[in-house]
């Protein structure tokens, strides 16, 4: 049976180890959640951020814009926190309504503001091997892994799923642990090659949102499998993996939920804080 990897023992010590680094900094971070219109999603990511934020003592804020706010007056917004120097952490709260492009938004964020590390300066900064700050569920991934005590140099690692905000940091950050990487995505599927790169999976990271994709006989015996799928099912919360099958062949294997869910809001809060630390360098 495999052992579960749980994010809140690692999201805990994690936060431990920011409260004792913000002790030692005068001052205090201040994170503004930029938000468009309301939604349910965003609304309920929003007050966990808060409170996790308020815990540690950083600021949050929340600047709501009219659902049917203009391109340039959502720039002109963020520019306007970029110049309050009392805000040190900016994020835009996903979803945006249809007629706003969300990437020009995020390219309007000053990177060392950046707190979802999602800005081409910073993503590209894990091109060349810099994790100082980098996007979160990637960076919980990468946590899981290492708590198992796995050694990826070398490790056949897939990741299914290409997302700008998981699969894609991902492959980068294993690559640069030299894991030999591959990344899945629905052509794989269509070409019905999935069950093929699972199959041979030693690290195996999930994240595409559909309940029982991944089969547990397809798992490689002794693997560790991360599975960041969040699918609700009736009134129950599930990955993409079929946990209980895929726990019998698996060395390790994350919980939904109680996986990645908790050290993601752990490894936005290490971003904020890294950024603070960086601009009270600055001054
Ligand atoms: P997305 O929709 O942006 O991307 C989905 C990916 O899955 C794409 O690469 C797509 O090509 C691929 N895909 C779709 N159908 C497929 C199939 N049949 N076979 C193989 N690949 C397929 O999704 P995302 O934003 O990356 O999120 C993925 C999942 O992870 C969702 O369930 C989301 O809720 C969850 N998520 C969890 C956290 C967390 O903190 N735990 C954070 C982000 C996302």
């Amino acid at each position: 049976m495999a052992e579960l990897l749980s994010g809140k023992p690692i999201a805990l010590k994690i936060k431990e180890e920011l409260r004792r680094e913000l002790a030692r900094i005068p001052g205090k971070p201040k994170l503004v959640a930029v938000q468009i219109g309301k939604d349910k999603t965003s609304d309920l990511y929003l007050s966990k951020q808060k409170k996790e934020a308020m815990l540690l003592g950083i600021d949050h804020d929340v600047l709501t814009l009219s659902p049917s706010v203009s391109q340039e007056e959502a720039i002109r917004a963020i520019k306007g926190l970029n110049e309050d120097a009392g805000v040190t952490s900016i994020i835009l709260e996903m979803p945006v309504p249809k007629i706003i492009d969300a990437k020009s938004l995020i390219c309007a964020i000053d990177p060392i503001k950046d707190a979802e590390c999602m800005h081409p300066a910073n993503i590209g900064r894990i091109l060349f091997g810099d994790e100082a700050i980098g996007p979160c569920t990637p960076m919980a991934v990468m946590e899981l892994i290492k708590s198992s005590g796995a050694d990826l140099y070398g490790k056949e690692a897939v990741c299914i799923g290409h997302s700008d905000i998981v699969g894609k940091p991902l492959a980068l950050m294993l690559l640069n642990k030299f894991a030999t990487t591959s990344i899945c995505h629905i052509a794989t599927a269509e070409r019905g090659m999935l069950k093929d790169y699972v199959n041979r999976a030693e690290v195996l990271v999930v994240a595409v949102g559909k309940p029982a994709l991944i089969k547990g006989s397809w798992i490689k015996k002794g693997a560790i499998v991360v599975d960041v799928g969040i699918n609700k099912e009736g009134d129950k919360i599930v990955g993409d993996v079929e946990f209980e099958e895929a726990s019998k062949r698996a060395s390790f294997i994350t919980p939904v939920p109680g996986g990645v869910g908790p050290l993601t809001t752990a490894m936005l809060m290490k971003n904020i804080v890294y950024l603070f630390k960086r601009q009270r360098e600055k001054q």
